[in-house]
């Protein structure tokens, strides 16, 4: 299967009036500090919270009468759970959204209050991806992943164009890196609008699988990653996200703990924006390959907000 730029195209269209166009804000003290000129694309600011309402929205809205019938089905702890809940609702689409019964409460109270079912599952004795399976095939529910689906890779890709509209071409652009919607979308976007634009995934230390399948060619599958990065602790890229990023990205780089935390504090002190620790991944690379990027235009896409206050206030809180 091949997904294009005029996907893209397409799912902007089919967004318009539901999503936010989200802003895009300057800092000229972060600008100093790195030596380049930065653009953050804020999806903190997106429809629940991150990037993921648009994937979600698009792939549901291609829904047929029978499928928009009988429903969604999507697994998730996090963001695509909220964002699947979300676009159900707006569409009138029932929607079944498997969690781990651990999940935080928050989540678990956000997705029900979209409206969805939520079915709880134990994350250490069963395979959510099976139960997503048998309710698909069971209730004649339309099973919609997180990232290795066309129409969520194209929806995805529409906040990079958005970005490269507004500011016109970079230099450089950074993107999260988890399963790879955002980043193929992304990618599709970008070759498109701005070719000669270098374009980086970022991704965990702690979960480096994106950068060895891009070196070895191949998909590599790994443990769930311990981070605090929790929209990225993902086990392996999709197969049709791989085969974007293998063929378009630059390359990817990593970024640990540490120096998410230190990008989150900088996010919460100068442009005074809440992000969550996975939403950090670009800045913290930005930050930490400043030499390069000297007097360069580079965009950043900061890809969700979604944390709790305690969590956010114990993370920025000056070290002990
Ligand atoms: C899902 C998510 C990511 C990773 O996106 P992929 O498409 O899986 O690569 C990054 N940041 C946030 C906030 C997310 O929710």
């Amino acid at each position: 299967m091949t997904i294009t730029y005029a996907d893209v195209e397409d799912a902007a269209t089919r967004l318009r009036g539901h999503a936010h166009r989200t802003p895009v804000l300057t800092s000229t003290r972060v600008d100093d500090e790195v030596g380049a000129r930065l653009f953050f694309k804020c999806e903190n600011f997106q429809r629940m919270g991150a990037f993921k309402f648009r994937g979600a929205f698009n792939a549901l809205s291609l829904f047929d009468d029978e499928q928009r019938r009988a429903g969604v089905v999507a697994y998730s702890s996090g963001n695509h759970a909220q964002a699947v809940a979300l676009s159900a609702r707006i569409l009138g689409i029932p929607a079944t959204i498997v969690m781990p019964h651990d999940a935080p409460a928050a989540k678990m109270s956000a997705t029900r209050g979209y409206g969805a079912t939520v079915v709880e599952y134990d994350r250490y004795t069963q395979d959510r991806e099976a139960i997503g399976r048998s309710m698909a095939a069971e209730h004649g529910l339309t099973l919609v992943p997180p990232y290795d689906h066309a129409d969520v890779i194209a929806g995805q890709g529409t906040a990079a164009k958005e970005l490269i509209d507004e500011v016109g071409e970079l230099d450089a652009l950074f993107v999260c890196l988890g399963g790879g919607g955002l980043l193929s979308g992304s990618l599709l976007s970008v070759r498109a609008l701005s070719p000669s634009t270098r374009v980086y995934g970022v991704e965990p230390a702690a979960g480096d699988d994106g950068l060895r399948s891009l070196r070895s060619g191949r998909i590599v599958h790994i443990d769930t990653p311990v981070t605090i990065a929790d929209g990225a602790q993902t086990q392996h890229l999709g197969a049709l996200t791989f085969e974007i990023i293998r063929r378009e990205v630059d390359d990817i780089v990593t970024a640990t703990d540490d120096e998410l935390v230190a990008a989150m504090r900088v996010f919460a002190g100068t442009l005074k924006i809440v992000v969550e620790p996975t939403g950090c991944l670009g800045l913290a690379a930005v930050r930490r390959m400043a030499a390069e990027l000297t007097g360069q235009r580079v965009g950043v896409i900061v890809s969700g907000g979604n944390v709790d206050l305690t969590r956010f206030a114990s993370l920025v809180a000056p070290e002990r």
